[in-house]
């Protein structure tokens, strides 16, 4: 055969969400993340696959897992950024479709998934299982999610560093490339706290 010959020369991105897609788009043209606020977000955008009223969520954890996945370090890096001051900074909390995405699309070394867990572990109530729509979803809950959970909750030392959203570090989800970069950033774990 030879050689050549026959290959493709266009690629198929079936699983990828046209509204994921635009917003990478439009990240290449203008170095700018513009998902759309739950104001403005429009129909199409709407029907992803997700928690109603959760769609600026579901669109930033998608948008991460591309530029991961696409190895686009520009755009994962600010994409870590911006998930890290929703959760960790603002401590918005990560609902349970959010975190079966990510556990199912992000490497399982990711700081992102150390941080869902970590919110989790701190974050949880009873209460939550009132959301009708989230409580369906604790069955699709990963395996390795939940082996995390377990192993934070069986460490006496993990549960009493985390007692609410308040007490994580924004830093320890940055993945910073550089000793200088870290030294810089203004959300790293104040000297002396373990
Ligand atoms: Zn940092």
């Amino acid at each position: 055969m030879e050689v050549g010959k026959n290959r493709p020369t266009t690629v198929e991105l079936e699983d990828i969400v046209p509204a994921v897609f635009n917003l990478f788009i439009d990240w290449l043209y203008s170095q700018k993340i513009s998902i759309p606020d739950e104001v403005n977000i429009n129909v199409g955008e709407k029907a992803i696959d997700c928690i109603q009223g959760n769609e600026y969520h579901m669109l930033a954890i998608m948008l991460y897992a591309l530029a991961n996945r696409f190895l686009v370090r520009d755009l994962t890096r600010s994409m870590n950024r911006l998930l890290v001051a929703d959760y960790a900074v603002k401590a918005t909390r990560p609902s349970l479709d959010i975190i079966i995405f990510a556990f199912g699309n992000l490497r399982s070394s990711d700081t992102i998934l150390d941080l869902l867990v970590d919110f989790h572990c701190c974050a949880w109530h009873p209460w939550l299982r009132d959301y009708e729509e989230e409580a369906k979803l604790e069955k699709e809950l990963p395996h390795d999610f939940l082996l995390r959970v377990m192993h934070a909750h069986a460490c006496s030392n993990e549960a009493a560093r985390l007692q609410t959203p308040g007490d994580l570090v924004p830093c320890d989800y940055h993945e910073h490339d550089t000793l200088a970069e870290w030294k810089a950033c203004e959300y790293k774990r104040p000297k002396g706290v373990m």
